[in-house]
């Protein structure tokens, strides 16, 4: 399952390490720092 980002259409890929749910809390989008709660399922 992939993320998407809501503001910058980053996509969070499962092979770029962690699944989405085990980063940290303080994570944020690598693109334009947006927090998880803007990431969609897609
Ligand atoms: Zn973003």
């Amino acid at each position: 399952m992939e993320r998407c980002c809501m503001i910058c259409d980053y996509i969070f890929d499962l092979d770029a390490g962690a699944p989405f749910g085990k980063r940290p809390k303080g994570w944020v989008c690598p693109l334009c720092s947006a927090d998880r709660d803007n990431f969609k399922k897609v």
